[in-house]
């Protein structure tokens, strides 16, 4: 299976708490009037991955996004 790929964010900060891997997938039609991410509109855009693609870039990062201990408890 494959799919359209905007971009990817190697350590998000802003998007929850702690760090995550955010991928930002290509393609949305429905244009909402305050959408943050216009360039992510273009249908024919992006790039095409598949799943075990973006599995091995997720992995390059599991160091820093797998929780070990939570620390707030
Ligand atoms: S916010 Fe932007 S990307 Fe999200 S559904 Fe609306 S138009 Fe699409």
């Amino acid at each position: 299976m494959k799919g359209k790929i905007h971009s990817f964010e190697s350590l998000g900060a802003v998007d929850g708490p702690g760090i995550r891997f955010v991928i930002f997938m290509q393609g949305c039609a429905l244009q909402c009037q305050y959408c943050q991410n216009r360039d992510t509109w273009d249908l024919h855009g992006g790039t095409e991955y598949s799943a075990d693609e973006v599995l091995e870039r997720i992995l390059k990062y599991k160091n820093y996004i797998m929780p070990h201990r939570r620390r707030y408890h």
